[in-house]
């Protein structure tokens, strides 16, 4: 038997694939609320992963990748941040 998921509420049951308590190491806020600048979480405010292991919100990385203090290093473990490839 096939079953068709005819409704999603992505609100509702939106949640990303990583432990709960786990927290943007940038704004602190965990992965189901949204970084300090998105209303809605969601694929709009992504989740980036490094090879590090450390993830953040997308926002919230490419803010610190901006800085020119940040110097592409992981701003939890400082090592090179690489994004870390899907598989
Ligand atoms: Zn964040
Ligand atoms: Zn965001
Ligand atoms: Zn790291």
């Amino acid at each position: 038997m096939k079953v068709t998921i005819k409704e999603w509420n992505a609100v509702a049951t939106w949640h990303w694939d990583i432990p709960e308590d786990e927290v943007c190491g940038i704004c602190r806020v965990q992965f189901d609320g949204t970084c300090p600048t998105c209303k809605f979480p969601g694929d709009d405010c992504a989740l980036v992963q490094g090879r590090c292991n450390h993830a953040f919100h997308m926002h919230c990385l490419m803010t610190w990748i901006d800085l020119e203090t940040s110097k592409g290093l992981c701003p939890m473990c400082r090592q090179k941040f690489e994004w870390k490839d899907k598989e």
